[in-house]
């Protein structure tokens, strides 16, 4: 089976690393370069996306970013899986606050900003602090602004009016103003649905930010009212969007309630420890369901953590000597603040885990590893 998948970064790799053995061959679509390429070597393959749906039994989307023409070229084919209706909704904020309003699923109030009066009428009608995101281009928080009150409206108007002014010809923006919500944690929901309606999901994960951007991820055994609440908003979004594939749903908890905070048409990295910690991995999953294999067990196999290696490419080896301690590097050169690789680590109880986890945050550069420490820590407390 030829799989085309569209973006050419670490998330392709994964899947290519994680289907190989079921005879799957993985092909990237550099949309920056526009050419096919080897997902682990870069090398090209061929110099136009019509050889790549050419060769591709199925096409898939390592991200949701993606220019409209080559998402319909790939559309016409027949090929793609999931739609591109499903990976337009994850990469327009827009659509996705429709879609989430459709499902009848619960998530931040908030409104649509396409000009200064639709400004001034969400400065009125939600409640401070804000969070203005753009609806479009969004990712590991960037393209957002914070809002605590009044007092600085004008001049973040004025940013947001430049960022409008700014847009490229026949994109129209638009930015989601939205209530800050007071949660608890974060968790998400990583899941796959077949093209026959089946659905599976992983344990909720635990997700820890650091600056906006994702640091760490702690599955364990979870509460299964809450597990239950969150498998019900899986199914009726997927369901939704007749959706093949892996679908990630973010979302906030405050006490026992969850609130979406967004969706992502794709495997997700707070689903990366599913390599090691799960039956099948996210990647495996993934490729089932577009390749219409069976879908695979989504049980885990013990608690397990994900730590991302954000603008590093080194590491200190002596990590490898922590059992259960596995290192992915992306092959990506080095820049501040990017996804560099991740480290998986897994312990038979959460004690365990928590005991490894505190082993790794040791080690690891504070410098490089801001709030690693601390986080874990309290986790140990916790499960002790
Ligand atoms: P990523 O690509 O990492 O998922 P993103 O750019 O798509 O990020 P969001 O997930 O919407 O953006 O926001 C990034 C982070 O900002 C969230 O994980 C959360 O910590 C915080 N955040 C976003 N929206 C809210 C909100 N309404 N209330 C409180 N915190 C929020
Ligand atoms: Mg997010």
């Amino acid at each position: 089976m030829n799989v085309l998948v569209l973006g050419a970064g670490q998330l392709a790799r994964m899947m290519a690393l994680a289907v190989k053995p079921l005879n799957i061959n993985i092909r990237a679509f550099d949309v920056g370069s526009g050419n096919v390429v080897d997902p682990l070597s870069t090398n090209i393959i061929f110099g136009d996306l019509a050889q790549g749906i050419e060769f591709a039994d199925f096409i898939t989307a390592e991200f949701e970013h993606i220019d409209h023409q080559t998402l319909a070229i790939c559309q016409a084919s027949g090929k793609l899986r999931p739609s591109s209706q499903a990976i337009k909704v994850g990469g327009d904020r827009r659509l996705e606050k429709n879609l989430l309003i459709k499902c009848n699923v619960a998530n931040a109030k908030h409104q649509i900003i396409e000009t200064k009066a639709d400004f001034d009428q969400a400065l009125d009608n939600l409640s401070f602090p804000l969070i203005l995101k753009s609806a479009l281009a969004g990712y590991d928080g960037k393209g957002q602004w914070r809002l605590k009150d009044k007092s600085n409206a004008d001049s973040i108007w004025l940013d947001i009016k430049a960022f409008f002014d700014g847009a490229e010809q026949g994109v129209k923006h638009a930015v989601v103003a939205e209530q800050m919500v007071p949660f608890d944690r974060e968790v998400s929901l990583v899941g796959a649905r077949d093209s026959q309606g089946n659905t599976l999901v992983y344990p909720l994960t635990e997700n820890h930010h650091t600056q906006g951007v994702l640091s760490v991820s702690i599955a364990t055994q979870i509460d299964e009212t809450l597990q239950a609440q969150a498998k019900k908003v899986f199914d009726s979004i997927a369901n939704e969007l007749d959706y093949i594939g892996v679908l990630a749903i973010e979302f906030f908890q405050i006490g026992e309630q969850l609130l979406v905070n967004e969706i992502a048409p794709r495997v997700h990295n707070s689903g990366h420890w599913t390599q090691q910690g799960a039956d099948t991995c996210q990647f495996e999953n993934h490729l089932r369901a577009v390749c219409d294999l069976p879908l695979g067990s989504t049980e885990l196999v013990r608690p397990s953590a994900m730590i991302n290696i954000l603008g590093e490419d080194e590491v200190p080896n002596a990590i490898l000597n922590i059992a259960s301690t596995t290192l992915h590097w992306y092959g990506k050169s080095k820049r501040v603040g990017r996804k560099m690789g991740h480290i998986n680590v897994s312990g038979n109880s959460e004690q365990q885990l928590a005991a490894r986890l505190m082993s790794l945050a040791d080690i690891l550069p504070e410098a490089a590893f801001d709030e690693l420490k601390p986080y874990v820590a309290a986790y140990q407390n916790k499960v002790n």
